[in-house]
């Protein structure tokens, strides 16, 4: 990487960089995997983590390429062809970080209990995005731009088919812990048999929430 010569356009990068990420998380999760219904394979992976608990982050080395390849490749090669090389590194960078960021945070809500009220706050949307409306709430580390597209909701209690609990939501019996039932509450059976699973696998893929 070749070292910014004009550190100030650089910095300004960083926050364009990050702003155009998290439009991109938005354009990318709403039309490239949801409205795209299982078209491409983003799409079915995408799919296949709101039919079931256990999937988050499968190809996560696809992702990291090409946002590799869009963060240290082309947005610096547009730079310099616009005559702004530093300015083109420091939205990459920016961008990179912002993508980096998102991962930790998706992953984090799905697989870690939340650490600050920030945490809670965008998990809360995410999930209420996995059980109640799949084509709401596309942004995962901002509601922003779901306000900005007329696309965000917001419920009282998010409700979790039980069979899809995250684990650091539940105690050793499966009960919500109490520190987050005023958010969330479990609904239905654990049971998980394979007329259930083909049944979310369908109802994810038609951008539907899953049955309680
Ligand atoms: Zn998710
Ligand atoms: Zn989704
Ligand atoms: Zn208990």
């Amino acid at each position: 990487m070749p070292s910014p010569d004009s550190p100030l356009l650089f910095a300004l990068g960083l926050p364009a960089g990050i702003v155009l990420w998290s439009f991109m998380e938005y354009v990318l999760h709403r039309f490239a995997f949801h409205e795209a219904r299982g078209s491409n394979y983003g799409s079915r992976e995408h799919l296949r983590h709101h039919g079931s608990e256990d999937t988050v982050l499968e190809s996560w080395y696809l992702s990291w390429t090409g946002v590799a390849l869009v963060s240290l490749g082309l947005i610096p090669l547009l730079g310099r062809l616009a005559g702004a090389a530093d300015l083109g590194w420091g939205v990459g960078i920016g961008y990179l970080v912002a993508y980096g960021f998102y991962d930790l945070v998706h992953w984090r809500a799905h697989r870690r209990p939340y650490a600050n009220r920030y945490e809670h706050m965008v998990r809360k949307h995410h999930f209420t995005h996995h059980f109640h409306a799949p084509l709401k709430n596309h942004g995962v580390t901002t509601p922003f731009w779901d306000h900005v597209f007329g696309t965000y909701v917001e419920v009282d209690v998010v409700r979790v088919p039980r069979r899809m609990a995250m684990r650091w939501m539940i105690d050793e019996h499966g009960e919500v812990l109490p520190e987050y039932r005023s958010t969330y509450e479990l609904r239905g059976t654990r049971a998980l048999d394979d007329d259930q699973r083909e049944q979310d696998r369908a109802l994810a893929f038609a951008n539907q929430a899953p049955t309680l």
